[in-house]
């Protein structure tokens, strides 16, 4: 069986020097924040380019904080894709705000600049562009916008660490931008962790107070806050998986242009790079006809394909509120019953590359 991922074959290599780190910040008694997370948002703002990344507890309370920061709250809109992970959508929602949805362009998957500008109304304050599967969004377009209309622009680029759009890295296109280091992404911790990264010394020093409860001098608080901090721990092992994410994203590369070689003749729409962007394959997902009954010729190839977001957030039962309905965002709708993801993680082998592009187009035959 070929695993959609496999996070034990990323741990086994570097299983003495990760352990290494965890005993060491365990011996010393750091719990919260500290040495360890300083380094990590060091380094970690050093391979994106930015001036600042804060280490917080989960992509969704970076997302949370850069809305927070940016002084988003009741009466805001804020502009969203619908085909995205929940989590966009809730951390607006948790500062008061309305998300309002624009659908996706249909070929990378990411929000469609013209329809951002169709949704903008008296009482839109950001937009919140998702790097979906590993691909920047069109930035260009949507800083014209942001700037014309005075907005905010907070990139989710939780799928995206090193990820390049225009000779600049993902986290530094927006004002503020939010990573998320849950295990299964491109840079994982142990665990939940996440990070705000922006080159704004005023929004990140608001970013830097709100993570733990707005407080520079402990019991005295200047801002409201959150808890909102990265574990010791989680810094430590991110300190060292950083080293490896350049060449993590190299190998899930190669992988890809292996499934586009082999798949290129099926008539398929493979993941497009559009000049200036570089993927780094989060996820590599092809839209096919007949998704579910693929799946299943797939699995019982040996292959297990897997499907992110099958239902939209607008057609979402937590999400009704928003007053949307089927047939409001007919790309987001489309994809989401199309979208099929082959298993893509650094160790993958070319005897398992081979299996996979065997498998699907077996089930296509
Ligand atoms: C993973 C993810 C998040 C949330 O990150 P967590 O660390 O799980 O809170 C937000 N947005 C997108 C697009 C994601 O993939």
């Amino acid at each position: 069986m070929i695993p959609s991922i496999d996070l034990a074959k990323q741990y086994d290599p570097i299983r003495e020097e990760v352990e290494k780190a965890i005993l060491a910040c365990a011996q010393k008694n750091h719990y919260c924040l500290g040495p360890e997370v300083e380094d990590f948002e060091r380094a970690f703002a050093t391979f994106c380019g930015a001036t600042h990344a804060i280490g917080v507890n989960s992509g969704t309370s970076a997302l949370h904080l850069c809305l927070e920061a940016a002084g988003i709250g009741p009466g805001d809109e804020v502009i969203t894709a619908p085909y995205t992970f929940v989590a966009s959508v809730a951390a607006i929602e948790y500062t008061g705000a309305k998300p309002v949805f624009a659908d996706i362009d249909p070929i990378t998957y990411t929000i469609d600049p013209k329809k951002v500008e169709n949704a903008i109304t008296s009482r839109t304050k950001a937009i919140l562009p998702v790097h979906l599967y590993g691909l920047p969004a069109d930035m260009d377009p949507l800083l014209d916008i942001a700037q014309r209309n005075d907005l905010f622009v907070i990139e989710d680029a939780a799928q995206a660490h090193g990820a390049v759009y225009n000779d600049k890295k993902a986290g530094t296109l927006g004002h503020l931008a939010a990573f998320s280091f849950y295990p299964t992404k491109n840079l994982g911790a142990f665990g939940d962790a996440g990070a705000v990264v922006t080159n704004d010394d005023a929004l990140a020093e608001k970013v830097r107070l709100m993570r733990v409860w707005g407080s520079r001098k402990k019991y005295f608080h200047e801002l409201k806050g959150f808890n909102y901090r990265m574990d010791g721990i989680q810094g430590a092992v991110l300190n060292v998986k950083l080293r490896y994410l350049a060449e993590w994203n190299e190998r899930r590369m190669k992988h890809a242009a292996f499934y586009h070689e082999g798949l290129r003749d099926l008539g398929l729409q493979l993941p497009a790079t559009p000049k200036g962007r570089q993927h780094v394959y989060h996820i590599y997902m092809i839209p096919v006809e007949k998704r579910d009954r693929i799946q299943k010729l797939m699995l019982d190839e040996g292959v297990e394909a897997t499907v992110f977001y099958p239902l939209p957030v607008h057609l979402q039962n937590a999400y009704q509120n928003l007053g949307y309905q089927e047939g409001d965002f007919p790309i987001s709708e489309d994809i989401a019953k199309k979208a099929l993801c082959l298993p893509m993680y650094p160790e993958l082998d070319e005897s398992q590359t081979r299996a996979v592009v065997h498998a699907l187009r077996q089930a296509l035959s």
